[in-house]
């Protein structure tokens, strides 16, 4: 799957397959297709809250000097671009986290989680799982 067709449908940035967000907002902790924790560490997301801040930014700032070079009243710009902001809240917070997800995938590729964790460690752990009960 090409790369901005993945990041558009919200998918997995190793397999591009599975999807990071299950429902409207609510994130898989894991990719249902192949394995990968989405959350590396604690603190991960941090970076996706900057880049929804640029993301706000890249909207606002020219629809911001467009509506005064335009000299639309502050009593209808200032509601239109509350409005703005309020629409692009639940967009900017998904695909501020899939962008992340994506450029930490560029930067600093995953292993398959089969070169990991051997495939053999997996069954064996399943296994003495089940004979606890
Ligand atoms: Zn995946």
């Amino acid at each position: 799957m090409n790369g901005l067709v993945a990041i558009l449908r919200r998918r997995c940035s190793h397999c591009r397959e599975g999807n990071i967000f299950q429902g409207l907002w609510r994130m898989n902790e894991t990719c249902p297709a192949c394995g990968i924790r989405f959350e590396r560490e604690q603190g991960y997301w941090m970076v996706s809250v900057f880049l929804g801040y640029v993301l706000y930014g890249v909207v606002l700032i020219p629809l911001t000097l467009a509506l005064y070079f335009k000299q639309v009243p502050a009593s209808i710009s200032f509601p239109v671009v509350g409005i703005i902001v309020a629409v692009m809240a639940l967009p900017v917070f998904i695909y501020a986290r899939v962008i992340w997800l994506y450029l930490d995938e560029l930067l600093d590729p995953r292993e398959d989680i089969e070169t990991v964790i051997p495939q053999d460690f997996l069954d064996v752990g399943s296994d003495s799982l089940d004979s606890n009960k």
